[in-house]
């Protein structure tokens, strides 16, 4: 059904714009130009049982990349996208776990000559492709064919796959539309992410089931410029966001106007309640969402409308709540024996439903620890494990508290650092803050404080979190770095900032 709404978009829509890719306007039709080329290409390979394909994914404002992705989805072959930035043995790594034979690129440079000879790879060249007449057919969606496979970190060090069904797929960009949101044609949608990142997808599919124009932002420079010349220049009117991106804006929030932005969903990291207020006055007539959701319940999951004007402003230590599932989902809170929670208590938050991945990509060991089975109503629902503490109130409303791995013991007590940094941010209105456990020479746990360009006392802060906090919970050191480094996807990179520590 997904595929279908597509195909009748570029048809209804070929005259409209489908990308603006740094001022150059792409319209439906020209889109559905060499979409239709790569299947043409492609459907060759599917006859050769292909079931996969790797996607150089240069970046994020690359017309031939996501034309690449709709041929891939439409020939219904799986789509890996490899980011060339990434280390070489990474991307070999994911190479070899998912056994792609072929990739597709928009260029070839030197990037791409040495992951193709490193890893023996047939490459299409989809910028070079014959021209062909437009093919707006569309393949029978099989549900269980892989959409596309994502990698994220893996504690092991070698990055896990995360494969996302076609049926996933198709029930997140139901889900998405079933929101409500009123949207059409004449949106115009921001898409500012790495391509390896799940909340481009949302970006780049839902304008195209309606019509709408995609904006990506402009590559190189500072990010968080583009972005703001991105939302001036075009009047942006949807916008997904990593909440960090506007800690950056906010120095500028007093000259920050967009009047024509209708919503911001944000999702990725924790939506601090006073920053979200903030936004909001630069949006005064936009809404704000809080999504959530890990890449293994595609892109995302459950939301929260923020919303002071109707009283939505719920939050936990500080961070916007995650509210309630989308259709079909299902989200409970567990104990260590995945045993469902009552409200208000703390435990691990756990989903399951037709937008949870099928499993990781042939990782058994990881797949048991991952996923349990809970017999509800003689009826057996297979949950996936997030890794989040979480906990949900009378109203059903789900709360973000914290990584369970953020969790450490100080002296036998449970320390949540969330709750640290809450008090840190409310006292120095700093809105990039990390406390880091750390080991000093007797090895016990000692708690480090990383602030983003503080200029204050140190001593001060220490000074009021004692007014909040046990003394246990106080960090023992702080420091202060100009700017704290983010991983590919935008947010705060914990790893770097622990490695700076332990250097
Ligand atoms: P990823 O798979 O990269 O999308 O990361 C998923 C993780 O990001 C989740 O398990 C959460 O820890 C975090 N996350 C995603 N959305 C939110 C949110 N709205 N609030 C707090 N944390 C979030």
């Amino acid at each position: 059904m997904l595929l279908k709404k597509i195909s009748e978009s570029f048809q209804k829509h070929s005259k409209r714009n489908a990308f603006c890719i740094d001022n150059t306007y792409y319209t439906y039709q020209q889109l559905a130009f060499a979409v239709s080329k790569i299947r043409k290409r492609l459907e060759m390979e599917a006859l050769r049982g292909q079931k996969l394909v790797g996607i150089i994914a240069f970046e994020s404002n690359d017309f031939y990349t996501y034309a690449a992705i709709y041929g891939s989805l439409f020939t219904g072959i799986g789509y890996v996208p490899i980011n060339p930035d990434n280390p070489i043995e990474r991307n070999n790594s994911i190479i070899q776990q998912t056994g792609l034979t072929t990739i597709l690129t928009s260029k070839v440079d030197n990037l791409v000559k040495a992951l193709v000879e490193a890893n023996n790879l047939a490459v299409i060249v989809t910028s070079e492709l014959p021209e062909v007449e437009i093919d707006y057919s569309c393949p029978t969606e099989k549900e269980d064919d892989t959409a596309y496979v994502l990698f994220t970190s893996g504690s092991t060090g070698v990055p896990k796959g995360v494969p996302i069904s076609q049926k996933n797929f198709t029930a997140f960009i139901d889900a998405f539309f079933a929101l409500g949101y009123t949207i059409d044609e004449n949106d115009r949608f921001v898409q500012m992410f790495d391509l390896t990142f799940d909340f481009s997808v949302v970006c780049y599919i839902a304008p195209l089931v309606i019509g709408a124009c995609i904006y990506p932002i402009r590559s190189g420079g500072i990010k968080y410029v583009s972005v703001y010349t991105t939302f001036e220049e075009h009047q942006i009117t949807f916008a997904c966001m990593v909440p960090v991106t506007i800690s950056y804006l906010r120095p500028f929030f007093s000259e920050i106007l967009f009047p024509k932005l209708k919503y911001t969903l944000f999702c990725g990291e924790p939506l601090y309640y006073d920053i979200a207020l903030e936004w909001l006055k630069c949006t005064p007539n936009g809404k704000v969402i809080n999504a959530y959701g890990p890449t293994e319940a595609t892109v995302f999951c459950m939301v929260y409308d923020f919303d002071p004007e109707k009283g939505k402003t719920k939050s936990f230590n500080g961070v916007v709540a995650i509210g309630k599932e989308m259709d079909n989902m299902k989200a409970i809170i567990v104990d260590e024996h995945n045993d469902p929670l009552p409200q208000n208590e703390k435990g691990e938050l756990c989903l399951s439903g037709p937008q949870v991945t099928p499993g990781y990509w042939k990782n058994d060991e990881k797949n048991y620890k991952s996923f349990f089975t809970l017999s509800t109503n003689g009826r057996e629902e297979i949950f996936y494990r997030t890794g989040d503490l979480g906990t949900i109130d009378k109203d059903g409303d789900f709360f973000y508290l914290g990584r369970i791995d953020f969790q450490v013991k100080i002296q036998g007590f449970r320390v949540e650092l969330g709750e640290i940094e809450y008090h840190v941010r409310n006292f120095t209105n700093i809105g990039n803050v990390v406390a880091l456990p750390t080991q000093n020479k007797l090895g016990t746990t000692q708690l480090h404080l990383f602030l983003e360009n503080y200029t204050g006392d140190f001593k001060e802060i220490g000074d009021y979190l004692a007014t909040k906090i046990p003394v246990y919970m106080i960090p023992s050191s702080m420091s202060s770095i100009q700017l704290f480094p983010l991983n590919k996807n935008g947010k705060i990179d914990r790893k770097k900032l622990y490695e700076l520590l332990t250097s």
